[in-house]
């Protein structure tokens, strides 16, 4: 079994439609949309949810205003800033770490610290087969250990279906939920927009995802944007020793594609970008295969 996970360095390079076109691709595959911030691919793949499990976030601080004497202790001690006073002593959720510090200082007990279980994951079926994704609150912060955890469902799923493959959509940028997503896959899929905001993002991404073990491919989408920006990318991924594996062309049928919630290999299957997707994967399987050989 090979594990991938797709990247880019950040949103809008088209990610979700290249996995999208990849889960059309792929059987036999477990699906894990690590992107748990922004969770997206469930609205393509129309999951049926079959289990949802709560997954405990952060400890967030909260002030019983009916309770508290104004004593201002917690503000002066919360090292964070986290509390405030303007009417009443307030918790800012972004800003507080859970350290229970304020409730173990608090001489009256206003002050209490509850795990957020509004965070949930969830195993699913769908036409492309199982998908493991999750819901994160809008500023929670654990969504590294939130993506550790969809991988490592989809990797127990994956090996009692005796599954060929897990393709995970990973986040964008280069925070900590891609290191979780990037740690322990055999291969990462960069996909790069040709603009220079595109090539500067894909740098960054490319030196972080060096720093593992992964085989490292890279798909330049709408190559046709910018024949200058492609060639810039195309030299600078020939220094880095970087396969490219794929170049889509701009489709605007993939966007009616997503509209109608379908991937392009199901939405126009003869286009170029659709056969350009099915070269792509078959690159990849090649690749796999080699490494087992
Ligand atoms: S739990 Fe810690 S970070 Fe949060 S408000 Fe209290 S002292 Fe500040
Ligand atoms: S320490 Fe307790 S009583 Fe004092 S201001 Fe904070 S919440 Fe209120």
């Amino acid at each position: 079994m090979k594990e991938l996970t797709i990247l880019s360095g950040k949103g809008g390079a088209g990610k979700t439609s290249i996995t999208a076109a990849l889960m059309s691709l792929a059987s036999n595959a477990v699906f894990c949309d690590n992107d748990v911030d922004a969770a997206n691919l469930h609205l393509l793949a129309n999951p049926q949810i079959e289990e949802e499990t709560v997954f405990e976030g952060a400890r967030l601080a909260s002030i019983d205003q009916s309770i508290c004497v104004n004593c201002g202790l917690c503000v002066n001690h919360c090292k964070f800033h986290a509390i405030s006073k303007d009417d009443n002593y307030v918790v800012n959720s972004f800003l507080c770490e859970g350290c229970r510090l304020c409730e173990r200082l608090c001489p009256v007990g206003a002050i209490t610290t509850e795990k957020s279980l509004e965070n949930k994951w969830f195993i699913s079926s769908t036409r492309f087969g199982k998908l493991v994704h999750a819901k994160m609150k809008p500023g929670e912060e654990n969504s590294g250990k939130l993506v550790t955890k969809v991988r490592q469902k989809a990797k127990e799923i994956a090996e009692n279906t005796q599954a060929d493959y897990i393709i995970n959509d990973g986040p964008p940028g280069i925070g900590c939920s891609v290191i979780s997503s990037v740690t322990g896959v055999d291969v990462v899929l960069i996909v790069i927009e040709p603009s220079k905001s595109g090539l500067h993002d894909a740098k960054r991404l490319l030196k972080l995802a060096q720093s593992f073990h992964a085989k490292i491919f890279a798909l330049i989408n709408k190559y046709d944007m910018s024949s200058e920006q492609t060639d810039e990318i195309n030299a600078y991924l020939h220094h880095e020793k970087i396969s490219v594996i794929a170049r889509v062309p701009f489709d605007d049928q993939i966007v009616k594609a997503m509209l109608n919630k379908q991937s392009i290999v199901e939405y126009a299957p003869d286009s170029l970008s659709a056969i350009a997707m099915k070269q792509a994967w078959e690159q990849l399987q090649k690749e796999f295969q080699n490494m087992e050989g």
